[in-house]
């Protein structure tokens, strides 16, 4: 049995950084440290934040001292704005590839641009650049919108920096055939492409793969969708107790991939776990031939 781990997987610059920034904080600063929402999607970690004194917030209404870290995926305009009226100081750990996709939208929306933002309308940087569109963005998660959009002399052509290559490319396929004049960016940053690309790989050459982190992570959500696509049996896993014999029967590669938000040591536990269960099995095997 060979256990493989793809090349790049686990947590990115911008989400190292992030967290570096807000642990810096804490021990740095007295008084209330928060997070505008989870600072990473990963359970685990938020706990471990939590017990360090780091808690997140969901509402503005509940910041009114203290420090508050803007997270890796970045707000919108009117969110600084809010935050820099109250009595609060705003620990800016927005990921500087972020910060450079929200200038652009600034910038095509300035020359009034229309700009298809491919990305979850519900993922918190998609949030953050639809703020700085100015009214000009719109969100495109699927193909099938695509095809309901009116043609259009000119248009600009986005992505939420832990997009899918394949969906923007099939979304700027499409949005062709509909815009005479398309201008296309590739904001998918270099992280997350060569994380796909390793996947991608190594979901061809093994029996099994597990996809390692938050549920709630659209990025890993997308590592998982690329491997499900080459090989039927990669599993989704949040933690490593949730890996079980039948998953791994007859596999003699296997392999584990994680998102942007993935610690080292969930792969490390993922690790321990499989080899665990097969040496336990090897021993339960072993037992069976001899009471033959
Ligand atoms: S995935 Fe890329 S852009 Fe997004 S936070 Fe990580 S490094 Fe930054």
């Amino acid at each position: 049995m060979e256990i493989i781990i793809a090349k790049n997987s686990g947590l990115c610059y911008g989400v190292r950084r992030a967290l570096k920034i807000a642990r810096e904080t804490r021990q740095k600063k007295t008084g209330k440290v928060c997070c505008l929402g989870d600072l990473i999607h990963n359970p685990q970690v938020i706990a471990d934040l939590k017990e360090q004194g780091i808690q997140s917030v969901t509402n503005l209404d509940d910041l009114n001292e203290g420090r508050v870290i803007i997270r890796s995926h970045g707000v919108s305009p009117d969110t600084y704005g809010l935050l820099e009226k109250k009595d609060v100081q705003i620990v800016d750990a927005t990921c500087p590839i972020v910060k450079k996709i929200q200038k652009l939208v600034e910038m095509l929306a300035r020359q009034r641009e229309e700009i298809i933002i491919v990305g979850n309308r519900e993922h918190p940087e998609i949030k953050g650049l639809i703020g700085f569109s100015q009214g000009k963005g719109i969100i495109i998660e699927n193909e099938a919108q695509v095809k309901r959009l009116p043609r259009k002399k000119k248009r600009a052509v986005l992505a939420q920096s832990t997009q899918d290559l394949y969906l923007l490319e099939k979304i700027v396929a499409a949005l062709i055939e509909k815009t005479e004049e398309l201008k296309v960016y590739n904001t998918i940053c270099h992280s997350t492409q060569t994380r796909q690309k390793s996947t991608s790989e190594l979901a061809s050459r093994v029996d099994t793969l597990f996809i390692i982190g938050g549920k709630n992570s659209s990025n890993t959500n997308k590592l998982f969708q690329i491997s499900k696509r080459i090989l039927p049996k990669t599993y989704f896993i949040e933690k490593a107790d949730q890996i079980n014999f039948e998953m791994l029967k007859g596999s003699k590669k296997i392999g584990l991939s994680g998102g942007a938000s993935t610690p080292p040591e969930a792969i490390q536990e993922a690790v321990d776990k499989i080899k665990a269960s097969f040496k336990h099995q090897h021993h339960r095997e072993k037992i069976v031939q001899c009471q033959r």
